[in-house]
């Protein structure tokens, strides 16, 4: 069938694509151009099992689509089922509460949120740009991490703030992570269907690491803010604390608000912590030989989480599902169990056998028996959501 969608999601220094097919069912091509921006920019094709990476001449975004493009015209079985082009956004504001086929109007929408997200916004406005002039026949869609949270009731977005903040600027709690917690939504809904009618926890726990609460099938709390940096504990994140802190840090080694905002965003979280490492599983092997602080940085991300998935489950009338999705989220049995053992008090009750014997990159139901809320592990999946989206509004037109 004729279903293919290229899925671009544009980095401040990478660009990320996969070709699905088969309502996104299968992943024909993937790979990333890394660096970008850099003299030592490459970029990487996944195809039928093999790898395949060249360096970039121009190491840029526009560069890079074009080798997508060059790779597509070497591949015509694939090139012609090619029926579209899916952009992950990662700020779309309060002016896109849904997925949307680009046009003019569109790119003006996205330009006018670049200001909230601006390491992000001009790189996707770049991908689109190069996109419509190398795929002229196709047409494009942009989703949107922000979409899903647009539900949130202005009692959980506002910031106790002068008002004038939000009605001149904008400055409000948007959220992140809302294709994968929509994709989490559907995937939940299909096994248990009575879940839309029910309250539902999700923990994307990645590098980057939030909570969401879904009540009856609407996003009603997320833990991340106008900007990711809201929240949890993440790999290099700090995520929430007290905010004359960061004058604490200015002051403390001299630095402007922009340098301190640096440590908070990519020398804080796990890293920070453990003066070791940002990545959970570098962490829990020397949490095993021993190092006191890799366990420390794990174990405060676990309470933090939990904080937080009990901070946003004050939105829901009871706490039917508990799902656990990213990277860590799906693999760490550490942490799922460190995290449920905080939560004991709202009976969330991990089988610890089911816990530690999951299967990798499957569904699985971890609750205890006498759990009064449903456990779950969920392999996320963006692209496939990217996809799907893409196809349906193409099917609209
Ligand atoms: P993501 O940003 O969703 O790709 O997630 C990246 C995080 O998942 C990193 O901190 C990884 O260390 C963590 N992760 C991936 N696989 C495992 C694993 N088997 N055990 C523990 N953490 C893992």
């Amino acid at each position: 069938m004729k279903d293919s969608i290229l899925v671009i999601n544009c980095g401040s220094s990478s660009l990320k694509f996969a070709i699905l097919a088969n309502s996104g069912q299968d992943t024909l091509m993937e790979g990333i151009a890394d660096q970008l921006g850099s003299d030592t920019s490459s970029i990487t094709f996944k195809h039928q099992g093999e790898k395949h990476q060249k360096n970039l001449t121009v190491g840029n975004h526009e560069f890079a689509v074009k080798e997508i493009k060059a790779w597509l015209d070497l591949h015509p079985d694939i090139n012609n089922t090619l029926v579209g082009i899916g952009h992950r956004i990662v700020h779309g504001g309060e002016t896109f509460n849904q997925s949307v086929l680009i046009n003019q109007e569109v790119i003006n929408g996205i330009q006018e949120c670049a200001s909230l997200a601006p390491l992000h916004s001009p790189a996707h406005l770049k991908g689109i740009d190069v996109s419509l002039a190398l795929f002229p026949g196709l047409p494009q869609a942009a989703v949107f991490d922000t979409s899903f949270h647009q539900s949130l009731s202005k009692e959980q977005f506002l910031y106790p703030i002068p008002m004038d903040f939000y009605r001149e600027h904008h400055f409000r709690k948007y959220g992140f992570h809302g294709t994968s917690y929509r994709y989490i939504n559907q995937q939940l809904a299909q096994l248990s269907p009575n879940s839309d009618q029910q309250g539902v926890l999700v923990a994307h726990l990645g590098n980057g690491a939030s909570t969401c609460a879904i009540n009856k099938g609407k996003s009603s709390d997320t833990s991340m803010g106008i900007t990711p940096l809201e929240g949890l504990m993440m790999g290099t994140r700090s995520g929430s604390l007290d905010p004359s802190l960061l004058t604490f840090i200015m002051k403390a080694k001299h630095l402007s608000a922009e340098e301190a905002l640096d440590v908070l965003n990519k020398k804080s979280g796990l890293l920070g912590v453990s003066e070791l490492s940002n990545d959970c599983r570098t962490l829990e092997d020397a949490m095993i030989s021993g190092d006191e602080r890799a366990k420390l940085a794990l174990d405060m991300f676990a309470v933090r989480t939990a904080k937080y998935l009990v901070s946003t489950a004050t939105t829901l009338e009871s706490i039917d599902h508990l799902v656990f999705t990213g990277g860590i989220g799906e693999n760490s049995n550490y942490l799922r169990q460190a995290i449920c053992q905080q939560l004991r008090a709202f009976n969330i009750k991990l089988d610890d056998s089911l816990n530690n014997n999951a299967p990798r990159g499957a569904v699985s139901n971890i609750g205890a028996k006498d759990s009064h809320t449903q456990v779950w592990i969920i392999p996320t999946n963006e692209e496939l959501m990217i996809a799907l989206d893409t196809i349906s509004l193409i099917q609209g037109l």
